[in-house]
């Protein structure tokens, strides 16, 4: 295993396995060009090792050159494909063959078909060493390719991780952490606290509420604190905006966390998909969503006891109770088919002891 930045990655395709790959690819572009003296274009960053390796496995008259183009930052494309330096001159006329390292959506594919286009060249190919074909938008088909792979963030043998890693000679894949990330759902007062709290000691989870974040930062008289009183002491939801910066920030604050449960978040469709987009960000993903369920009059009596002890406002004025179960019918139970819908949704009778209750939510976190 090594560590490059922030994270760890394990050996993937050796050198052996490289050089062999290149050697096909050589060889069928021989088959197609060894009489003629084709330009070979590389794509830099990238393609160095590729191209070096490559030529030494392609002995036949050939011309090299390269283009730089971007598109990566971090583990995921940002779609936007920069040239940093341009297509050679003189190529009118000529067999242009490109010299991928990798090739993914095809989004630098399509870069190049479009600065190639604007050319005179007399034949334009492309190669490259791994094909993620499962991804590749298929737009153009590759010409040429070492092997395919499936769609695994990998470095080395020219391929970075944040500029580090390129001058590895086997390639390697993103180590991602086994980590259970579940989101407890139910109205308040269905336990979601009360079970959290033996879920996070039985898994190492972090557990995050939301609400129980709002109350610290209340307590403390701090801006957030003061802008979610006003909305909590009514029994309304505070605004997403506010939820879902607040949310994010708790999760970066635990980089070492081997998982979340996350209580009382997302309680909107809006809230959901802000944390599905901001886990997949982070190579994270949600594992399940489980709903503690149980009827409002039971609720409703727990929350006045809860009240009378914790003092919580929201907790002691059966109006306000109401209001929170409206909130919940219309914004938050709607999630419960955006969570089916990714297979993602289990429900647990939330009434009997804590122990039994315990038990269910266990048994279906076993099964994930
Ligand atoms: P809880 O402790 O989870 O019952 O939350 C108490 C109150 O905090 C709620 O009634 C809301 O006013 C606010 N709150 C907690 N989580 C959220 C959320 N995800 N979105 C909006 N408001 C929330």
């Amino acid at each position: 295993m090594i560590e490059l930045h922030d994270k760890y990655f394990k050996p993937f395709i050796s050198e052996g396995e490289i050089l062999q790959a290149i050697k096909k690819v050589a060889d069928e572009v021989a088959a197609d060009y060894r009489d003629e003296t084709p330009i070979f274009i590389g794509v830099l960053n990238g393609s160095f090792m590729f191209v070096a390796d490559f030529l030494k496995a392609y002995q036949h008259p050939c011309e090299i050159s390269f283009v730089r183009l971007s598109s990566y930052q971090g583990l995921t494309s940002t779609g936007i494909v920069e040239t940093l330096l341009d297509v050679p001159d003189n190529i009118d006329g000529r067999s242009v063959i490109i010299l991928e390292d990798i090739i993914d959506t095809g989004r630098t594919v399509k870069k190049l078909i479009d600065l190639f286009s604007k050319t005179k060249v007399k034949e334009f190919r492309i190669a490259t060493l791994f094909y993620k074909d499962e991804v590749y938008n298929g737009e153009y088909d590759i010409d040429y390719f070492g092997m395919k792979i499936p769609d695994k963030f990998i470095v080395g043998y020219g391929l970075d991780y944040k500029e580090l890693g390129r001058n590895l000679r086997e390639v390697y894949q993103l180590n991602i952490k086994h980590m259970i990330n579940l989101v407890l759902f139910g109205k308040p007062g269905a336990g979601k606290g009360t079970q959290a709290a033996f879920l996070k000691e039985k898994y190492n989870l972090k557990h995050i509420s939301t609400g129980d974040v709002f109350r610290y930062n209340i307590k403390n008289g701090t801006e957030l604190g003061v802008l979610a009183k006003s909305y909590i002491d009514q029994g309304e939801l505070v605004p997403d905006e506010v939820t879902i910066k607040m949310l994010q920030d708790e999760v970066e604050k635990n980089p070492e966390a081997s998982g979340f449960i996350f209580d009382g978040f997302p309680r909107t469709t809006a809230q959901a998909k802000a944390l599905d987009q901001f886990l997949v960000s982070k190579n994270m993903k949600i594992d399940a969503t489980i709903a503690l369920e149980a009827n409002d009059e039971v609720l409703i009596q727990r929350l006045l006891e809860r009240g009378k002890i914790s003092g919580r406002s929201d907790d002691q004025d059966e109006d306000k109770i109401r209001n929170r179960f409206e909130e919940y019918n219309e914004k938050t139970a709607p999630l419960k088919d955006y969570y089916e819908e990714q297979g993602k949704f289990h429900s647990v009778n939330g009434i009997g002891s804590i122990e039994d209750i315990t038990s269910r939510l266990t048994k279906v976190i076993e099964e994930i």
